[in-house]
């Protein structure tokens, strides 16, 4: 892990993100409860998801979030008051002034080792000369003093080779922050913020896109009777289930037990073949925890599939309303958009 963030600093960042989320919750007078906690904290670390727009239309002209506003907000974006559901809060802001710091050590590094290098070698090239011409008083003392200052530049010429390489290590280590900042840390997933540029970017270049919307069963079921820890590994089981069957299409974790596909240059019923593999696997499945031997049984999913025409915003809340027919149609199906 990165070390630029020094411990005060990060307490720091923890005491604002604390204060803030009080803040918030005091201003539009919701309770102090896990769930308005989590959601309010979804809101503070990713304040450019779609939710966090979303509230930000909510409460413009000084509106207040209602209760049950949070809890559609929390139902609809599948915030949990759960630990592993959460992502890590990323200081946005130290991020940016890191990399800044970063990029000006870059370049200053850059022109001094410049400017050494020519410096050494005018001293080399005067001292030659002196050498060659020179016999009066005083040249022998100048020779050496010549030759010390050439030694001088030698060592920091090479100090600041040395300071070049930890720039690169130091922006390799920058960059690998800033794609786990990017991934759902229980699935290891895309996140829905990779998934929200992607799509951002698919958008811009008009590209046709399928976007399938999958929603585990009952997930509910599997957490009270099995416990939290259990549904978090058939959590991460879906996760890797997808990217076998969808191999190559961008998967990402919505959120909860929602996960979505990114299928580039396909048609929705295309998709639907693909997740529909996925789907048969699943239920065919008879899970047993490999730990205790308990018996889970079957796990199913069901999705929506809509193609992006109209962008990928339609899309999804296409592929969302299709989902919610698969699920009123008795579950572990899949709905899609028949192609025009
Ligand atoms: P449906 O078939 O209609 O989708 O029913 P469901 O039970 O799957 O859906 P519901 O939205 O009622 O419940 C979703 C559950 O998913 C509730 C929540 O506790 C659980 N959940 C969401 N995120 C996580 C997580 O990260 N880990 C675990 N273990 N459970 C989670
Ligand atoms: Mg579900
Ligand atoms: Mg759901």
């Amino acid at each position: 892990m990165l070390k630029i963030v020094q411990p005060a600093t990060r307490e720091l960042t923890h005491q604002r993100l604390y204060e803030r989320i009080g803040k918030f919750l005091l201003k539009h007078g919701l309770v102090p409860s896990p769930e308005n906690y989590s959601l309010v904290y979804q809101l503070i670390v990713d304040s450019d998801s779609a939710m966090s727009r979303e509230v930000r239309k909510l409460v413009s002209d000084g509106i207040r979030l209602s209760q049950p506003e949070a809890d559609r907000l929390r139902e609809d974006y599948g915030i949990v008051a759960s630990r592993s559901g959460l992502a890590e809060p990323v200081d946005e802001s130290a991020l940016a002034a890191a990399r800044m710091l970063i990029e000006q050590f870059a370049s200053t590094v850059e022109q001094a080792r410049a400017e050494t290098e020519s410096y050494g070698r005018d001293l080399e090239q005067g001292a030659a000369a002196l050498k060659e011409t020179g016999k009066e008083n005083g040249l022998d003392s100048l020779l050496r003093l010549t030759g010390v200052i050439i030694e001088r530049t030698r060592a920091a010429e090479q100090r600041l080779v040395q300071a070049e390489s930890e720039t690169r290590t130091l922006r390799k280590q920058l960059s690998e922050v800033e794609e786990e900042a990017r991934r759902d840390p229980l699935t290891k997933l895309a996140n829905r913020r990779a998934f929200e540029d992607r799509c951002r970017e698919l958008d811009a270049a008009g590209a046709p896109v399928s976007l399938a919307i999958c929603d585990l069963d009952h997930f509910k079921l599997i957490n009270d009777a099995h416990g939290h820890a259990v549904g978090d590994r058939v959590l991460k089981m879906m996760a890797r289930r997808l990217e076998k069957f969808c191999g190559g299409h961008m998967v990402a974790r919505l959120g909860g037990e929602e996960f979505v596909i990114l299928f580039e240059k396909m048609s929705p019923a295309q998709a639907a073949e693909l997740v529909d593999d996925a789907r048969r696997a699943m239920n065919r499945s008879d899970f047993v925890l490999r730990t205790t031997g308990e018996r889970i049984g079957q796990i199913t999913f069901s999705a929506g599939i809509a193609a992006s025409p109209e962008g990928t915003t339609r899309a999804l809340n296409r592929a969302d309303e299709l989902l919610y027919e698969a699920k009123k149609a008795g579950r572990d199906q899949i709905r899609f958009e028949p192609s025009e």
